[in-house]
């Protein structure tokens, strides 16, 4: 277990501090963490710690888990496939990844990082700084490892849930989500969780589909509900909020700013 990651993680729960507990004995012990708040524990496997199990999986997100576990192999294919009327899939990333504000040394949070695909076209920009990302599917983040070894690249990598993060408050220097909000049983949980890991200042960045792709791409993901960016979600203490179309009306972007703590006291303009 790497102490400097312990520093930043938190109980998804209860948002207590974990510890490291062993488990077994004799040279078996596997090193898992607990809650000392409402006793939860989790372990680690692979590298990748597991905040959720597979039967939590699969309580929620059912479309998410279904179009993930059995896309992971080709989603790489099948996303820069399904990025082709939006203008190619670089410039879609592009037209999503440019409104980030990375700095050297930051520490870039991915709520929801697939195969890592977006964290390989950051990658000229980290300077010395650190990807973390989530995803509740464990073949998604298997393949996320498998190309961040083959890409000669670091990332903390954990299974958990986007409504329930499992990091300290006020912690990443960056924060987006691209792709899938659209599907969260709790978009406004999701979002509020963003907010409570990114320091105060962080411009946030969350871009999804539009109808319009829903529509299009409705031959693989079936019949969803209407798409509804959730801009109204965005809580009014937040600052320079902005809903853009993008991806030539394929996508959404929305982008603000966690307020400074003294701004919180400001109404926004
Ligand atoms: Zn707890």
């Amino acid at each position: 277990m790497k102490t400097k990651l312990l520093d930043l993680i938190c109980c998804p729960k209860c948002k207590s501090d974990l510890t490291i507990v062993k488990h077994g004995q004799n040279g078996s012990e596997t090193a898992a963490l607990a809650c000392g708040q409402c006793g939860k524990s989790f372990t680690t496997e692979n590298d990748i710690l597991h905040f959720i199990t597979e039967e939590e999986v699969l309580r929620f997100n059912k479309r998410v888990e279904f179009m993930r576990s059995v896309y992971a192999h080709f989603y790489t294919p099948l996303t820069n496939f399904m990025f082709l009327p939006c203008g190619g899939v670089n410039n879609a990333r592009n037209e999503v990844l440019s409104h980030l504000e990375i700095h050297p040394k930051s520490k870039i949070l991915e709520t929801g990082i697939g195969t890592g695909d977006n964290i390989l076209f950051l990658r000229e920009q980290l300077d010395g700084g650190t990807f973390y990302g989530l995803d509740n599917q464990m073949r998604m983040l298997e393949k996320c490892a498998f190309n961040c070894t083959k890409w000669n690249l670091k990332a903390e990598l954990c299974r958990a849930d986007a409504e329930q993060l499992p990091y300290k408050d006020c912690t990443f220097d960056v924060v987006f989500h691209l792709g899938a909000i659209n599907l969260f049983e709790n978009k406004k949980q999701a979002i509020d969780e963003m907010i409570r890991v990114a320091k105060p200042g962080t411009k946030i960045v969350i871009a999804d589909e539009t109808e319009k792709a829903s529509k299009l791409f409705a031959i693989f993901q079936g019949k969803t509900p209407p798409v509804i960016p959730p801009i109204d979600l965005i809580p009014a203490t937040m600052l320079q909020k902005k809903l853009e179309i993008i991806w030539k009306g394929y996508g959404y972007l929305i982008t603000f700013r966690k307020p400074q703590q003294h701004d919180l006291l400001k109404p926004e303009l």
